[in-house]
């Protein structure tokens, strides 16, 4: 039997960046994985892929819409070939789980294909093609997550499909009805809003993207409008039925009366469960909430003292960068270092174009909290920049403690903002004053100046461009 300092069962973002970092620490580690690729749902059907065909509907969207503006006449009629489209996005993919494969290999990490579950704390089964067992001093639960869905809702996974299913789609929907106005839903729906689909949008909440600062939703709301989306927030989808090639949602609004919603496409994108199906935690003595999380403690070690868990099978945003620092976080505590993540300081992303970014503390937030803050706000329009590209929609705002001058959160919406995010991360930090910031040098022109101008704004009222 094979033996091993660590091994790290999935690997998503969470698993296979925890199995290098050990392997980098000097630690004999294996990785194990039940799919025949490596790198998770977020290589093969998450952030990855979402992004290769959000960019390519968006060159698509600009070839129709833009293109002319700019003085490029395309004779004759522009056209999608979705079969192409979704074959690069695999390419892409492909290629970037190949890319984990050699990493593997470069770090000396023994990859296992199959499922683990657990015999005992130090003892893995891996049912593969054959079975296998393999014993581990410590072991890493990487083992992500999974769609969730309505108790009422049949995953026909033809018509009425997951975000799994809607990027690999054979042909554009008619019309796209997205139950979930969170970024899933959205990113998706505006990647065949773009290909030429009707989309519906129906959220249960308010708002869309409703765990992120309030101003942020309006503004994307008010872009996905524009754009022809129908948005229908405050509405409880209380039954989804295929008809045939016709997919009715029912939904009752914030007035109680029913409404219903017809198309040919349902994509159900009501957020992601934490997954542990045939991990046989119990056997290693781990414990799972009522929630579905495998519990962990402050050093993200399980109710076994040498297991520890990651990622989105455990409490926290679901996101890649978070299992990512997760996964270091624990492999270097499992060499006896002292670790530390700042989870005030993870920024959540929304990839729409405009694309949204936040990290630290939403006004809500900090109204909650009873915290003075003072707030500095720049539109994107006034950038030399957004014109030049003609992105002139969004702002980003900066958060500022009243009496310090130190950013507590930074919110953005526009052109680049998931790029633009780094800099706020960056300055809060090292706990920099909105001031710290406004007195740095912007090149110029970039869309980075509008968060100089915020902080300009913030501090004294200051911006200079507007
Ligand atoms: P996962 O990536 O889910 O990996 C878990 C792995 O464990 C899987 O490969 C699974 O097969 C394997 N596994 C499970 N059980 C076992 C077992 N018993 N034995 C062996 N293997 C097992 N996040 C972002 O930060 N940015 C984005 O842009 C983004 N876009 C997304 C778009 C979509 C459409 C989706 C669905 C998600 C997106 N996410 C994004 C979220 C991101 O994918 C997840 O947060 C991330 O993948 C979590 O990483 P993880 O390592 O915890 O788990």
């Amino acid at each position: 039997m094979n033996t091993y300092d660590v091994a790290v069962i999935g690997s998503g973002p969470g698993g296979y960046v925890a199995a290098i970092r050990c392997a980098q620490l000097g630690m004999k580690t294996a990785i194990i994985e039940k799919y025949s690729t490596l790198g998770g749902t977020c290589l093969n059907v998450g952030c990855i892929p979402s992004k290769a065909l959000l960019d390519s509907s968006h060159h698509y969207e600009d070839a129709i819409k833009h293109f002319s503006d700019h003085g490029i006449d395309i004779p004759g009629e522009v056209k999608v070939n979705l079969e192409k489209m979704i074959a690069r996005k695999q390419a892409v993919v492909d290629q970037t789980t190949g890319g984990i494969d050699f990493l593997m290999k470069k770090n000396n990490i023994d990859v296992y294909q199959g499922l683990g579950s657990f015999k005992d704390a130090t003892h893995i089964t891996i049912k593969g093609d054959e079975s296998t067992e393999i014993e581990a001093k410590h072991s890493i639960i990487a083992t992500g997550s999974k769609p969730s869905n309505l108790p009422f809702i049949t995953l026909d996974k033809e018509r009425v499909i997951t975000s799994t299913e809607a990027l690999k789609l054979k042909e554009i929907p008619k019309h796209m009805i997205v139950i979930g106005g969170g970024v899933i839903g959205l990113e998706l729906g505006q990647v065949y809003r773009r290909l030429g689909a009707e989309v519906t949008v129906v959220e249960y909440m308010d708002r869309i993207i409703a765990g992120m600062d309030a101003g942020l939703s309006k503004e994307l709301n008010k872009v996905f409008k524009k754009a022809k989306f129908k948005m229908n927030t405050s509405h409880k989808v209380k039954s989804v039925e295929r008809i045939g090639d016709e997919v009715v949602v029912k939904a009752d609004n914030k007035k109680g009366e029913e409404v219903e919603f017809r198309g040919d496409y349902c994509l159900v994108s009501v957020g992601r469960r934490p997954y542990t199906d045939g991990l046989n935690a119990g056997a290693a003595g781990v414990n799972i909430n009522d929630r579905g999380q495998v519990e962990v403690n402050d050093h993200l070690q399980t109710s076994a003292s040498n297991i520890y868990a990651i990622g989105d099978v455990i409490k926290g945003a679901m996101l890649a960068h978070k299992a990512e620092e997760e996964g270091v976080f624990v492999a270097e505590t499992i060499a006896g270092q002292k670790p530390h993540i700042d989870y005030n300081l993870i920024p959540g992303v929304v990839y729409t174009w405009p694309e949204v970014a936040a990290v630290g503390k939403t006004e809500e937030e900090l109204k909650e909290a009873g915290v003075a803050y003072k707030t500095g706000q720049f539109p994107m329009r006034a950038l030399g920049r957004s014109r030049a590209s003609m992105d002139l929609d969004g702002f980003v705002k900066i958060l500022a403690d009243a009496n310090t001058d130190e950013i507590l959160g930074v919110h953005m919406i526009g052109a680049r903002a998931a790029d633009l995010i780094a800099e706020a991360v960056v300055a809060m930090e090292y706990r920099a004053s909105a001031e710290d910031i406004s007195r740095m040098s912007h090149a110029h022109p970039t869309f980075a100046e509008a968060v100089k101008e915020a902080a300009l704004a913030a501090t004294e009222d200051r911006a200079l461009h507007i």
